[in-house]
């Protein structure tokens, strides 16, 4: 898929398809004042120690480079297609420490960050994205299901707030609306 530059319909502004805000709110600032910046799955005494580093030559029938989704979900995949394949995961750093054990952990079947920044970029590619974001959304179920993972998953459907003038404007708010086609 080529990546381009947004091609916003006519009177749509950049802000209106992706309406997150740069601007962090004092009083957002004051509620996180005191966090600490660690990752949720790194912060509990019992999380599993890491494997010691590796210091000696090995060979593998797959490497697969990271620790993250991409990395596991590409181990898992590999091994349910052939279960006697060998296979070694290398990463630099402990499993969970970068994005995977950083994310919110909403589930969405958008693959593009919403329908409206989708219809800006990929406009032609849309309906295959959508479709296959569906697909994604399906397939991590079933992999929950299949692997019996405890992870509290509910699939409840999504709901956008509005919550500030540029949120609220009837141009942004025409834009959120879900089409019917997504999940
Ligand atoms: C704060 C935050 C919140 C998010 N919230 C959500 C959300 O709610 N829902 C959602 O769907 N997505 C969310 N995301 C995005 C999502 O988490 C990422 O897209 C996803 O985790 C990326 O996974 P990854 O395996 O590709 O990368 P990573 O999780 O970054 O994993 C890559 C791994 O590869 C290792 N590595 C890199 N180079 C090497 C090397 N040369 N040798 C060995 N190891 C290497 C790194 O150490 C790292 O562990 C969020 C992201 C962030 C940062």
């Amino acid at each position: 898929m080529r990546v381009q530059s947004p091609n916003y319909p006519r009177g749509i502004k950049h802000y209106d398809s992706m309406p997150y805000s740069n601007h962090v709110r004092p009083a957002s600032r004051k509620a996180l004042s005191d966090v600490i910046h660690a990752p949720f799955w790194l912060d509990d005494p019992l999380h599993p120690a890491p494997q010691p580093t590796l210091t000696t030559q090995t060979s593998t029938d797959l490497l697969v480079i990271g620790a993250g989704f991409s990395g596991l979900w590409t181990a898992l995949l590999a091994r349910e297609e052939n279960p006697n394949r060998e296979i070694v995961i290398l990463e630099a750093g402990e499993a969970a420490h970068a994005a995977s054990g950083r994310n919110g952990g909403f589930l969405d079947a958008s693959l593009t960050h919403g329908f409206a920044n989708g219809l800006a970029r990929w406009r032609r590619e849309l309906p295959t994205l959508l479709a296959l974001g569906i697909q994604n959304l399906n397939e991590i179920e079933a992999a929950l299901a299949r692997y019996n993972i405890e992870c509290d998953y509910l699939r409840s459907g999504d709901l956008n707030v509005a919550t500030d003038p540029l949120t609220t404007s009837p141009k942004c708010a025409r834009n959120r609306r879900k089409p019917p086609h997504s999940a």
